[in-house]
């Protein structure tokens, strides 16, 4: 079986699907890994490492795609600035994987499906114990969630520890995340380690634990119920009086915090807005939001998806690629989640099956069999 790794070229994108190491790991009589030359630089790995792991270079996109029959990436087909159109190279029958953002890319989907190609989208992939090994998004979260914290630690222009110095103590930074998911509690994690105060907030009181064990303080609302979270894990969307009553709850912590870090979503909904114009007028001038929600319409009324901007004196982060801003591990994890869901679709004999009464493939495979499986 040949599997082709292209270069990635979408902007402010430097990972790769394949490190090396997975390369190597997953090395064997029966797979050929086929690696674009330079795709993992951004990533820091070289080309040489990949031959030493047993990939061969391939230095044109043509004679890399060529007789694939899987192509792994991180985001969907693109279109390359020199005029290489990633879709059209796709062998017909071919087994496409990366990130495909299926709900903004009917028109791709299309395309896959009338060339034959089986497409799995790694973001569908269920978050249940059996596929947690696959989760892309929790890998990518755990990301988001870490360089929230670095950026806005940089953005706050002061200490986040305590220090006790000859020129006075200073004292330790506030830190508010909201929203205790995975990118949430990787925030809270990585403010605690920095030396911070925080705390933290979710409208599913299952995650009081979680964020105490942290070593953040629990914000309590009385109306938060077991019934906000689905049987999948997930919240519920509040109604319009709840997430009044929520911003009541949070104008207050808001209003003393430095860095607030926000991360609420439910799955398929534009986010919660959890922060007000007028939330953000109480905020002391210099203090910084992060709003991770940005891509969904962002947590804070003021966000701007994809840029920073300042407003009454407060800087608010609108970008959305964080997920992205750290190409070694980034690119690390996803490896090792191809390389486990590559084994799952493979038979004893080391053969590629798609089997759709599969939970993991049906959940993932958006095109198959000249069809687009994929609905919104
Ligand atoms: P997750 O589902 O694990 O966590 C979301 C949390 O929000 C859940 O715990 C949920 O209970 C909570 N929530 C939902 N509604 C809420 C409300 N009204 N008030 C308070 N909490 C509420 O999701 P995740 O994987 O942690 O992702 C969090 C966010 O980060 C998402 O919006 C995701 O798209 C975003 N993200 C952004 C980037 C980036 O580059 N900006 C990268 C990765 C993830």
């Amino acid at each position: 079986m040949r599997i082709a790794v292209p270069k990635e070229h979408t902007p402010l994108d430097r990972r790769v699907a394949m490190s090396p190491q997975a390369i190597k790991r997953l090395d064997s009589d029966e797979i050929q890994f086929v690696v674009e030359s330079g795709a993992g630089l951004g990533a820091s790995f070289t080309d040489d490492e990949y031959r030493d792991a047993g990939a061969q270079i391939a230095g044109d996109p043509q004679s890399l795609f060529e007789g694939a029959d899987v192509v792994m990436k991180v985001n969907g087909p693109v279109l390359r600035e020199d005029g290489t159109d990633e879709l059209e190279l796709i062998p017909a029958g071919a087994l496409f994987i990366a990130q495909m953002r299926p709900h903004e890319n009917a028109e791709v989907l299309k395309r896959l499906a009338d060339r034959g190609v089986t497409s799995f989208s790694m973001e569908l992939m269920p978050r249940t114990t059996l596929a947690q090994r696959m989760d892309c998004l929790s890998a990518f979260s755990t990301v988001a969630g870490y360089m929230a914290v670095i950026r806005g630690a940089q953005a706050a222009s002061k200490f986040f520890p305590m220090l006790t110095t000859a020129a006075g103590t200073i004292p330790p930074a506030n830190v508010f995340v909201i929203g205790a998911g995975v990118a949430g509690l990787q925030a809270i994690a990585t403010a605690r380690r920095l030396g911070a105060v925080v705390e933290g907030f979710d409208i599913r009181p299952e995650t009081k634990e979680q964020v105490q064990s942290l070593g953040a303080t629990f914000v309590e609302w009385e109306h938060a119920t077991e019934d906000m979270q689905t049987e999948g894990g997930y919240a519920k969307e509040v109604s319009a009086d709840e997430e009044q009553r929520e911003r009541d709850l949070l104008a207050a912590h808001i209003a003393k915090s430095d860095v607030v870090i926000t991360t609420a979503l439910v799955p398929g909904r534009p986010a919660p807005k959890l922060i007000s114009e007028d939330m953000v007028k109480g905020m002391r001038p210099g203090s910084v939001i992060v709003d991770l929600a940005a891509e969904t319409g962002g947590n804070c009324e003021l966000t701007v998806k994809g840029e920073n901007v300042e407003r009454h004196g407060v800087l608010i982060l609108g970008q959305t690629d964080l997920a992205a801003s750290l190409p070694v591990h980034g690119s690390l994890m996803y490896s090792r989640i191809l390389s486990v869901l590559l084994q799952h679709v493979l038979d004893s004999d080391g053969k590629l099956v798609i089997d759709l009464d599969d939970e993991i493939t049906t959940a993932i495979a958006v095109t198959h069999d000249g069809n687009v499986r994929y609905q919104q």
